[in-house]
């Protein structure tokens, strides 16, 4: 996918202006944000898991080769074949090899955010191949054309009138006016697809080193059914997702669901440790894993290290007032709300994605909520620098900042200006005690008033307030 992040402004615009997106962004307000509060006050070791998660996450990613072998010789002991991919083209083309050899038409998918990253179902299609998503909420965007709007729930944006709209045109017969009713004729539809597709591809939550297993976690059991019916199970993942033991997959189980929607755990977690075996009646014939870089050795050892640890729950956009008022199409590219702000620069480059960085309050409450405590703010603060020392903010932005840089490191000199200008702004606005408007601030006068100061500084006030001179 191109990514659209530059046009961050104009697409969040449209979206703010979007009742639907209004009303959906407020389900999740409270739907998931209230359900991970509750989760969260249920469990008493919660933050405590929070520390341990952080523990395990930074010590896998600083043995992160060792791990990576020891997964590989156990996945290779128990039938699995390790793919290993630089970039994503390399991960598409060992994606369609094995398609290829298996002789597939149709391949069912279940949710990956690492497919959506390296664009695999346009890539497959346009290789001749049928891709059927069988996550709900991707068979639905599936149908509309779209892309996920949410790492959880990737069709949140679609209110259910134009979810049947879409599955009368793909199915046939009147829209259906329940959401039981559509969740029926989806599964109908989907069984048949399953049971006709030569290839099952699905994503993979995290990665056992000590037994070279594969979990996967889903609310709709689809995953199990597209790695278990047909003959041929590829995984892919990012190569960070590799854990040392089963006990630390559990911490990590532990805060996933309730960080992501409030629940304990999610409805299916499946271990997955190679493929059938002879004694066995069911399972894939094979199982493929494509294990994904593109770019994230080199994270390893920078400013974004921190990052790896995210274990994909979605709570950071649940919480984020900006995502709350745009949605996730805004962001332009397949990550999207704080994290997607830290990993789209990372991944597609700064300079096609340093609107996303400042598509924030740096209010910090993703970093707050966030299970693996990623400092957010922190990395998004990194990009800013990066952008601003490449120049690519507007001049307009870059001289302020400028300006407000010169006189920050000069205090006398900030005092003396900041004084000037809130006993000017102060006599100016005395009358209506606002503005509708002032150079320099259309950002803010463009939809609300600018309150007219005192005539004095904030820091003046709070001297006088706690005794001193004013
Ligand atoms: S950054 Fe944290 S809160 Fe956001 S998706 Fe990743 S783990 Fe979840």
């Amino acid at each position: 996918m191109e990514p659209q992040s530059l046009a961050f402004r104009t697409r969040a615009r449209r979206a703010i202006a979007d009742p639907v997106i209004a009303t959906a962004m407020q389900r999740l307000e409270t739907g998931w944000q209230l359900g991970r509060a509750r989760a969260a006050a249920a469990l008493p070791e919660f933050d405590a898991l929070r520390d341990a998660a952080v523990a395990i996450k930074n010590h896998a990613l600083s043995h992160l080769d060792l791990y990576l072998e020891a997964f590989e010789r156990r996945f290779a002991e128990r039938g699995g074949v390790i793919h290993w991919a630089r970039d994503a083209a390399e991960a598409r083309a060992i994606a369609l090899s094995i398609c290829r050899e298996a002789g597939a038409k149709t391949v069912t998918k279940s949710k990956s955010m690492v497919a959506e990253e390296i664009g695999l179902n346009p890539f497959l299609e346009a290789s001749g191949l049928q891709v059927v998503e069988t996550d709900l909420g991707e068979y639905v965007i599936q149908l509309a054309g779209e892309v996920p709007s949410h790492l959880v729930g990737p069709a949140v944006h679609m209110t259910r009138e134009r979810i049947a709209e879409l599955f009368a045109k793909a199915h046939g017969g009147p829209p259906k006016q329940e959401s039981a009713a559509l969740v029926a004729e989806a599964r109908q539809v989907l069984r048949r697809r399953y049971l006709e597709a030569d290839v099952g591809i699905t994503g993979a939550n995290f990665l056992i080193a000590e037994t070279g297993s594969i979990v996967t976690v889903t609310n709709e059991g689809n995953a199990e059914l597209t790695q278990g019916l047909p003959r041929i199970h590829l995984a892919i993942t990012g190569i960070e997702k590799v854990v040392p033991t089963v006990e630390d997959a559990f911490t990590l189980l532990r805060l996933l669901a309730r960080s992501a929607t409030g629940q304990e755990f999610a409805g299916y977690t499946t271990f997955l440790t190679g493929p059938k075996r002879p004694e066995e009646r069911d399972g894939p014939q094979a199982m493929h894993l494509i294990l994904l870089d593109n770019g994230r050795s080199s994270m390893l050892g920078g400013a974004m290290r921190e990052m790896l640890r995210c274990i994909r729950c979605g709570a950071c956009m649940n919480h984020c007032p900006v995502y709350l008022a745009t949605g996730g199409h805004a962001y332009g590219w397949v990550y999207v709300g704080p994290m997607g702000s830290v990993l789209t620069p990372q991944f597609v480059g700064i300079d096609k994605a340093w609107t996303l960085p400042n598509a924030s309050t740096f209010c910090g409450r993703c970093e707050e909520v966030c299970p693996v405590r990623i400092p957010l703010p922190k990395l998004m603060r990194h990009w800013r620098e990066e952008a601003h020392r490449r120049g690519l903010a507007p001049p307009t932005a870059r001289a302020g900042l400028g300006l407000w840089g010169f006189l920050a490191r000069r205090p006398r000199l900030y005092r003396l200006a900041t004084r000037a200008a809130a006993a000017l702004l102060g006599a100016l606005g005395r009358r209506r005690g606002r503005f509708g408007r002032l150079p320099l601030a259309a950002g803010w006068t463009g939809s609300r008033d600018f309150p007219a100061p005192e005539g004095q500084t904030f820091a003046a006030q709070w001297r006088a307030r706690r005794g001193g001179r004013p």
